[in-house]
């Protein structure tokens, strides 16, 4: 159960504390401007998660200039309510059905003189990632003679490092999931089809207080040996696994959890030695993992950990995935563990640890818990039981 105090969010004076480091941070990088589309960018600077349309709504930031959101004037309520602007942190410019948004924005970047005066006129222009084509590229024609580059380089290290509020929501995403998992694990699963089981996953994740259910593989038999198998109408039969992986939004913050179960039946068929033998592996792979998480450990590092364990079973082609990835108002975002990621993980960082065994055409198994790198190691934000789940079904 959640209280109003356990689910108060992100201060509205936050947003405007991350305004101002992200108009600093953009002067600093010696960009003219950053340009921020709807989208988690926007939400995480100003807590407005708007409709991504063709009506442009943009975040300009100019550098060390005052925040502005171009709005449409039919969203302009929406946007009012927004805790950045009800804070005071930005101001808001609305266009008319038949004014050119593109323009308004290439104005307020001209107008600006860090962004004009730069000697060469070659300061570069910040865009989000998950800005359209579309409104990208009438951005470009409309300030002529700039670079575009993303502005991940910028933000990415804030958004990066989770704040206590963050964390706060991260958990309670976590808590809210693992009730989910221990309903369904205590379910009649046998004759029922995947799908079935995750209609069930989805509605429980919106009882449990998301406000979006994004995805519920439930993958039994064969196809738990596919890491992204949805859900499909095979019918779950006794004597095989099942690959559970959930999650969704809660106050937009994910949650993300995989267990690995074994449906016995009332017949009793319970795991072969192999498949025992793969699960002990992953286990003590998630766990090896997870253990070694510190400020300043190489993100590539971690997933070694896991994968030395796992290739020294005897498994190694069978675990082709990285070992995880990070979570907040995205559901994979930085930090990605994975070889060739030799960028140490720093404390408030909050990732999966997710190994898995893939035996294509048998089974597969997968443990994965959302992690918070804590100043003195990690904090396992999911508290579900990690062992594998012999259920009768
Ligand atoms: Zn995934
Ligand atoms: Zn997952
Ligand atoms: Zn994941």
């Amino acid at each position: 159960v959640t209280t109003i105090e356990a689910r108060r969010g992100i201060p509205a004076a936050r947003y405007v504390e991350r305004l101002s480091r992200a108009a600093r941070l953009v002067g600093e990088r010696g960009a003219a401007a950053m340009l921020v589309g709807v989208g988690p960018d926007l939400r995480y600077l100003t807590g407005y998660a708007a409709m991504p349309l063709e009506r442009l709504t943009m975040l300009v930031l100019v550098a060390d200039g005052a925040p502005r959101l171009v709005v449409p004037r039919l969203e302009a309520a929406a946007a009012r309510r927004s805790p950045a602007f009800e804070a005071g942190g930005v101001e808001m410019l609305t266009w008319e059905e038949t004014d050119d948004p593109h323009a308004l924005v290439a104005r307020i970047v001209r107008d600006n003189p860090a962004g004009a005066a730069s000697a060469d006129g070659a300061a570069r222009i910040a865009v989000s990632d998950r800005l359209w084509a579309s409104h990208l590229l009438r951005l470009q024609r409309a300030i002529p003679g700039r670079a575009f580059e993303s502005a991940t380089s910028i933000l990415r290290e804030l958004r990066m490092t989770k704040d206590e509020d963050e964390v706060a929501l991260l958990t309670l995403a976590a808590e809210a999931a693992d009730r989910v998992v221990a309903r369904i694990v205590a379910a009649r699963l046998v004759g029922r089809t995947e799908a079935d089981v995750a209609s069930e996953v989805r509605e429980r994740l919106l009882v449990e207080g998301h406000e979006v259910a994004e995805f519920a593989i439930v993958a039994s038999g064969p196809n738990s040996a596919s890491p992204h198998h949805e859900a499909s109408d095979r019918v779950i039969a006794a004597g095989e696994p099942i690959v559970l992986d959930i999650g969704g939004a809660l106050d937009g913050y994910g949650s993300d959890i995989t267990r690995t179960l074994w449906v016995t039946g009332p017949g009793g068929v319970g795991p072969d030695e192999e498949f025992l033998r793969l699960f002990g592996l992953v286990r003590d792979a998630q766990r090896a993992a997870t253990d070694a998480v510190r400020p300043g450990i190489p993100a590539e590092a971690l997933d070694a950990v896991a994968r030395q364990i796992i290739t020294a079973g005897g498994y190694g082609p069978q675990f082709f995935h990285r070992l995880g990835h990070g979570i907040g108002l995205e559901g994979h975002e930085d930090p990605y563990l994975v070889a060739g990621n030799a960028e140490p993980v720093g404390a408030g960082s909050a990732f999966s640890i997710e190994p898995g065994i893939y035996v294509d055409g048998r089974y597969g198994a997968r443990i994965e818990d959302i992690v918070v790198c804590g100043k003195d190691g990690p904090v396992v934000l999911n508290q579900a039981p990690r062992d594998l789940y012999v259920v009768s079904g």
